[in-house]
């Protein structure tokens, strides 16, 4: 409707790639450059028009560059948001399923989340309010140890909004003015000081609303720069892709979970079934319901289960006859495990 409307010219992809028709390992082996997968024309268009119309209907003329990436960031001091290939096409982000259990940003919902984070770091990239006194007294300092993996949340505190998983914006200052500002962007006024009333957090949301009141009438200080890990550059195959992936999420987890797995299967009954079996039968349950507490990547819990069962294997664990307390004593473990990994920073996730 109005100029600031842009919406990217529409160039027809091919009606269908041939690599769609690839069995996994067959498409595993094509380089992300040649897949040839662009935003418009995919269902990401519409999720970015969407959001688009997100920032319009808060009054901002302020539009970032979305180009695919090799995962969701904002490249540091470029107002743009990088959103993984992946979700350009169903046929990859099936592949993505399969290679990592998830698809981040796969439903319209998670996407919308996503690209409002990360319109966060870009306008803060467009106007550097960053580096601001008054942004500093209110967020901290952005020069902090930049740890979003080793952060201790306190899940009860009302400093901070919360919007993704984990209290991910006490992750660092710039991840909890990114998170402030999807939250501005993601309800009108009245509804968050509604939901903010007496929440320090409420004050966050008034200095970003006054700041965004400022960049309805400024010029940006930045307005383009360099997309960095464009994934019609990407010259790595999926398959490396993958192997790189799967590496950094699942590191290596010490041996000092033996004795706690004697503890949980009772030193087991000599007859009695494998542990490793026990674990196998109520997989899909354990990791369902750790991945629904603990919002940690499927794939990382998933990836836990299976090396704990392993490791009942070569203990040659068994399970006690009496299995009534053993999924509490599972879950209940796995949890706490999880939970401390997210502390001591052995788990990644950082957007
Ligand atoms: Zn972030």
């Amino acid at each position: 409707m109005e100029a600031h409307d842009h919406v990217e010219p529409v160039s027809p992809q091919p009606v269908v790639p041939a690599w769609v028709a690839l069995k996994d390992d067959e498409l595993l082996a094509r380089r992300i450059c040649d897949l040839g997968v662009q935003i418009a024309g995919s269902e990401l268009e519409g999720r970015v028009a969407q959001f688009q119309e997100e920032l319009a209907s808060r009054g901002l003329a302020f539009r970032p560059a979305c180009y695919l990436g090799d995962e969701w960031f904002s490249p540091a001091g470029v107002p743009a948001i990088a959103i993984p290939f992946y979700l350009a096409h169903p046929r990859l982000k099936t592949l993505e399923h399969r290679q990592m259990l998830e698809v981040e940003g796969g439903t319209p919902e998670w996407c919308q989340k996503l690209l409002r984070h990360e319109c966060g770091h870009a306008i803060d990239h467009a106007y550097r309010f960053s580096s601001r006194e008054d942004w500093r007294s209110v967020f901290g300092s952005p020069e902090t140890e930049y740890a979003p993996e080793t952060y201790q949340p306190r899940p009860y505190s009302k400093g901070f909004v919360r919007h993704l998983p984990n209290w991910y914006a006490q992750a660092h200052p710039d991840e909890d003015f990114a998170e402030t500002f999807a939250v501005w962007l993601a309800l009108k006024p009245e509804e968050w000081r509604e939901q903010y009333r007496g929440w320090k957090a409420l004050e966050k949301l008034k200095f970003v609303h006054s700041m965004m009141e400022e960049a309805k009438s400024t010029a940006p200080k930045a307005s383009r720069g360099r997309h960095i890990s464009d994934a019609s550059k990407l010259r790595k195959t999926l398959a490396r892709y993958y192997a790189e992936r799967r590496k950094l999420y699942a590191e290596d987890f010490p041996d000092f979970y033996d004795a706690d797995l004697r503890v949980i299967f009772e030193n087991g009954d000599a007859q009695g079934e494998s542990a490793a079996k026990v674990m196998r039968k109520n997989r899909a349950a354990l990791v369902g319901s750790i991945v629904r507490w603990t919002q940690q990547r499927k794939y990382t819990v998933d990836m836990l289960v299976r090396r704990l069962m392993q490791r009942c294997q070569q203990l040659e664990l068994t399970a006690p006859r009496d299995q009534s307390r053993l999924s509490y004593e599972l879950a209940a473990y796995l949890a706490t495990l999880v939970t401390n990994h997210l502390h001591t920073g052995r788990f990644k996730r950082s957007v």
